[in-house]
Order: structure tokens, then C-alpha cells, then sequence
């Protein structure tokens, strides 16, 4: 007989489910739904990506500690990296998000694909409640265009995304990976698809969930901290992305072999 260990508005989740970790991740985007911080369109995105997660093995494989490895590298020798929240981010793992921001000597700026003031605020608050000092991205005075976009992500702060070398981009769409990727910057992009545009487009794509990923991210930044600048530009230069794609799509074939019975 179980105990029902995880409570939630609507089910109760018994430690002992097999898919405990991915429901309890659903559990988070829900209660970010409920508490304003994620649009109803990013559920679906949540969907989108579980659905890659299930394939993947819902485990961090090897080409996403390889990429986590090129993230810190890139983000150790960045001058001025900024992190860019949205809602599913916020609500899936604030906490990670500020600590990353700390280790990194990163900023972080929230930025919506459906752009709400009332969005902005909770993510702010709720960033904050997590230990971030300022996050950017919501000050009119600051705001400015990022070039060959159309949608509301093309709005971005001065301070922030505008002036930095290297971007992180959690849960990205391609249009706006293309535009940062335009405008110079050295794109970071979380992506449990390995074929959406961002993970094709962006410089280091972590294919991986942001829920792992992201305090992973913050650790490996840790480890390589004293390591002088040519061996983390070996780290970096030595990195491919294609070839990196490649194996997660591989991963997911191998996954696909061996469950569906053909290996
Ligand atoms: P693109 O424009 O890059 O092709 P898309 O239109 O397929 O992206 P969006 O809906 O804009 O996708 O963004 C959602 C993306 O985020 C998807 O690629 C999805 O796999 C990914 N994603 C969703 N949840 C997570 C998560 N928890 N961790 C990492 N990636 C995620």
C-alpha cells in the first residue's frame, strides 16, 4: 500500500510512481499557470518538451555534459552575460536560475514571448523571493529593439540583453535565437528538442531538461573556476554543436532500440 507522499491541488502523487519526476515537474508548470507565471501556450510547450524528455531517457546524457561543460567554459570567459527568464523557466526552477546568475556573474532579464506586465511582475517577485538582487527587462526607460524580430521578445533592456556578449536562452524560440545569434551574441539555449530551431541555431544547445540542467550548469561553472582562460578556450573551441546534436539525436535512437524491443 503506498503513502501518498506529494500533495497537489488536484491529485495526489505517491513517491512511488514511476513517472514521479516528470509529474512533479507538470505539478510546478500548473502551479505557475495558477499563479500567473506561465501563459496557457507555454503548458504546451511543456508538452512539447516532455514528450523529447520521455525519448531521451529523462536523464542528462552525455552530449548534454558535454554542452553544460562548453556553457560554463563560454560563460567563465564571458564579459557580460546575461540570463533571459520567461514564465516556464521561473516557475520550473527560479532557485537554480538566481544561482546560476550568482555563479556566472550573470545578469537576469525576463522576456516573454506573450508579453503581460502583470506576467513580468510574478516572475520578478518570484525570482526575487529566490535571492535575486535586480532583475532587468521590465523598466520602459531601459527598453530597446532587438533587430529583425516582430513579436514582443524583440523588446529588450539596454543594460541587459542588448549589451551582452553571451545570452542564455531557457525554453527559446528560433526566431529570437536567430536575431541574438544576428546581433553577435554567443547564444546558450536549454532545448529538450535537438531539432527546434533554437537547438539548430544556437551556439551550445544544452538538450537536456532546465530542471537538471540548470543547477548542473552552475556546478560545472564551480569546478572549472580556476582554470586560466586558454584551457576554457580549448573547452569552448573544441565543442561542436552539430556533431553534439547529432549524438542526442542518437541518444534518442538508442533509447527508441532498445525499449520498442529492436536492439
Ligand atoms: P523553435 O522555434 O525553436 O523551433 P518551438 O516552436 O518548437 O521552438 P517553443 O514552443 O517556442 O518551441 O518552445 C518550447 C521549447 O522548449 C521546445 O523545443 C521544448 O522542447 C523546449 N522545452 C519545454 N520544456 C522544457 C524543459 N523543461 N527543459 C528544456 N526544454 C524544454
Amino acid at each position: 500500500m503506498w503513502e501518498p507522499e506529494f500533495l497537489t491541488t488536484r491529485h495526489v502523487i505517491p513517491r512511488s510512481h514511476p513517472r514521479v519526476e516528470s509529474l512533479l515537474i507538470r505539478k510546478k508548470l500548473v502551479d505557475g499557470f495558477d499563479s500567473g507565471l506561465v501563459a496557457r501556450e507555454g503548458l504546451l510547450a511543456q508538452g512539447r518538451g516532455e514528450a523529447f524528455d520521455y525519448l531521451l531517457g529523462e536523464k542528462t546524457g552525455r552530449p548534454a555534459r558535454r554542452a553544460i561543460r562548453a556553457a560554463a567554459a563560454t560563460l567563465t570567459l564571458a564579459e557580460f552575460p546575461v540570463i533571459s527568464v520567461n514564465g516556464n523557466a521561473a516557475a520550473l526552477c527560479a532557485a537554480e536560475l538566481v544561482s546560476l546568475s550568482m555563479q556566472a556573474g550573470a545578469k537576469l532579464e525576463v522576456n516573454l514571448f506573450y508579453a503581460s506586465k502583470k506576467r513580468e511582475q510574478a516572475i520578478v517577485r518570484t525570482l526575487r523571493k529566490c535571492g535575486a538582487q535586480k532583475v532587468l527587462g521590465t523598466s520602459p526607460a531601459s527598453s530597446a529593439r532587438l533587430q529583425g524580430m516582430d513579436s514582443a521578445r524583440r523588446m529588450v533592456d539596454r543594460d541587459g540583453i542588448l549589451a551582452a556578449d553571451v545570452v542564455v536562452v531557457p525554453l527559446e524560440d528560433g526566431d529570437r535565437t536567430a536575431a541574438l545569434k544576428s546581433a553577435g551574441k554567443t547564444v546558450i539555449a536549454f532545448d529538450l528538442n535537438p531539432l527546434s530551431r533554437t537547438a539548430q541555431t544556437a551556439h551550445i544547445t544544452i538538450v537536456d531538461n532546465i530542471t537538471r540542467a540548470a543547477g548542473l550548469l552552475a556546478a560545472d561553472i564551480q569546478k572549472i573556476a580556476g582554470k586560466n582562460a586558454k584551457v576554457l578556450h580549448q573547452i569552448v573551441s573544441e565543442f561542436d554543436n552539430r556533431s553534439n546534436l547529432a549524438d542526442s539525436i542518437a541518444q534518442i535512437r538508442g533509447n527508441l532500440a532498445r525499449r520498442g524491443g529492436l536492439a
